[in-house]
């Protein structure tokens, strides 16, 4: 499986339940992040190798295979053709049955996650992958904004409801010391050891040359 985000972090604080369930299932997961996270308003320092660094020991954490960090600029990724983004992904989909993204409207509404999610689907297009999305429950996301003036987007329906083990979630989550935020942990709280999931290809789609089979 490829996970594909933005960002360091989105790949813990977001999906990092999900991917220990699947690591500890015996998948092999890569990881694809397209920035470093230089852009980020939380931390001080090198950010760049900072947040690489970190990156590495959670996905570590996580059981993930290998991490791969690309230089796209952080909180620009919609200045990058949507083309480039997806040919980048393509390219890492060799033998790869799935991909694992954020869900469409990005859960937190940051333009980037949107665009990463993008390239990941038209990747997945042409290659016959299928692609699952990450989505928040609507009565957490509205407890978040309420409680804290977040944008999240939640939604009323899951296609799969995944059980983690979210004290190993969280200590791959600590691995982001630059970016632990009070966001984070009140999100955790809210959805216990639940994740919810979206089939944005469903497997055996097909590609998007030969249609659906
Ligand atoms: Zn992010």
């Amino acid at each position: 499986m490829l996970v594909v985000v933005a960002h360091p972090d989105d790949e813990t604080f977001g999906l990092g339940g999900v991917v220990a369930r699947f690591t500890d299932a015996g998948t092999d997961v890569s990881i694809l992040c397209l920035t470093h996270g230089e852009a980020s308003t939380l931390g001080e320092g090198e950010l760049r190798r900072i947040r690489s660094e970190e990156l590495r020991m959670a996905a570590t954490d996580l059981g993930a295979d290998s991490v791969d960090i690309l230089d796209l600029p952080d909180g620009n990724l919609s200045t990058v053709p949507l083309e480039r983004i997806a040919q980048l992904v393509e390219s890492r989909l060799d033998r790869t049955d799935g991909l694992l993204v954020f869900g469409p409207g990005g859960v937190t509404g940051h333009p980037d996650h949107i665009r990463a999610t993008q390239a990941a689907l038209i990747a997945a297009g042409r290659t016959g992958a299928a692609v699952l999305g990450w989505v928040i429950p609507h009565h957490v996301a509205s407890a978040l904004n309420d409680e804290l003036g977040t944008t999240f987007q939640g939604v009323t329906h899951a296609d799969v409801v995944v059980e983690v083990d979210r004290e190993r979630h969280i200590r791959a989550c600590r691995r982001h010391t630059s970016q632990l935020n009070p966001v984070l942990w009140r999100r955790l709280e809210l959805l216990g050891d639940e994740e919810w999931l979206v089939w944005l290809r469903p497997p055996g789609t097909g590609t998007a040359h030969t249609g659906a089979r």
